[in-house]
């Protein structure tokens, strides 16, 4: 099969007969074999009696249905699972991304080298309180994540090899940086292609304002976790011991200042009266409780099953 079209869902009934006409009109015309997955992430409207009915007339259709709402991550890993295609393409319910974008996007992967393909929605049909905070948004992450060439890494329509999609996994709400994702896993050609984008054509939008505060917590975890997930005592260790060094240093500093004083019998102040002892306190109390995060994050690291989990390329 050459494509697998992933779209999570969450009450999008009325788009789905059009999203699924346009796509079979797509594949049709570009004699492509292909399925659609339609994940249906816990729907309150009749979404999934609309996919139900989809399929009886299309064989290529399949649903799955969460019993609640996951949220987009879950809904993308369980289609991701799913999928059977030599390409596996996402895009959104909504009718804001566009099929048409599926025979290029397919072409680059399948014939160009390209490990994932991320839309870009260069004129975007949004309001400008989500357009502005994107921008910031993907400058952070490209910086923090050294991929330079993408402009917008949270765009629902993207195209991925089949192996990446079945080495990484999405939860929590990181769908935002799945190219950051597949980065960590070792897939590094990662390319941009320039999509079209429409307006919200039914429904509502499913994110608030909270997407940006959890979008950059998301970040900073993932950041983390890729640099320092399986050697935890390399960062709280180096800090710590540094923040416990520069407490002794001034604790001796202090001691042999006074020590210092008393011999020329010169006046010297109470070691609590000056400001710089608590400092050396508080360096030093610091420094031990990181040092001992360290240990117990690296215990916790060492029992994980996930401890010697790595991405094997090939084996001859
Ligand atoms: N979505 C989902 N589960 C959720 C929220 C959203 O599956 O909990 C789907 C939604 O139905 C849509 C896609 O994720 O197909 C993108 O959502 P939306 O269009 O609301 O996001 P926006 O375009 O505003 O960024
Ligand atoms: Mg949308």
């Amino acid at each position: 099969m050459d494509i697998s079209v992933v779209v999570p869902l969450y009450n999008e009934a009325e788009s789905l007969p059009e999203l699924t006409d346009w796509i079979r009109r797509v594949m049709r015309e570009h004699h492509f074999t292909y399925e659609i997955i339609l994940v249906d992430d816990g729907s309150k409207d009749d979404s999934w009696e609309v996919i139900q009915d989809l399929k009886k007339g299309h064989e290529q259709i399949s649903g799955i249905k969460f019993r609640r709402n996951y949220g987009k991550s879950a809904a993308l890993n369980v289609g991701f699972v799913a999928a059977q295609g030599d390409v596996v393409i996402t895009m959104d319910a909504d009718l804001q991304d566009s099929p048409d974008e599926i025979p290029e996007l397919y072409n680059r992967v399948k014939n160009q080298g390209a490990d994932l393909v991320s839309g870009w929605k260069q004129k975007r049909y949004d309001p400008p309180t989500k357009t502005i905070p994107t921008k910031l948004f993907n400058s952070v992450t490209r910086r923090m994540s050294g991929i330079h060439n993408l402009h917008d890494f949270n765009c629902g329509l993207k195209a991925y090899k089949k192996d990446v999609v079945k080495s990484i996994e999405v939860y929590g709400e990181m769908h935002r940086y799945i190219p950051v994702i597949a980065k960590w896993a070792g897939f590094s050609n990662i390319q941009e292609q320039v999509v079209q984008h429409y307006p919200r054509k039914y429904g509502t939008t499913k994110f608030g304002a909270g997407r940006f505060i959890k979008g950059f917590l998301d970040l900073l975890s993932i950041f983390f976790v890729g640099k320092f997930g399986k050697r935890p005592m390399h960062f709280f260790g180096t800090i710590g011991v540094m923040s416990f060094l520069i407490g002794i240093f001034i604790t001796v500093y202090i001691i042999s200042d006074k020590l210092i004083s008393i011999a020329n019998g010169t006046y010297y102040r109470n070691i609590t009266d000056q400001p710089i002892f608590y400092l050396a306190l508080v360096a030093v109390v610091i420094g031990t409780q990181l040092f001992l995060t360290g240990f117990v994050a690296e215990l916790v690291s060492r029992n994980s099953t996930e401890r010697n989990n790595y991405q094997i390329e090939r084996v001859i």
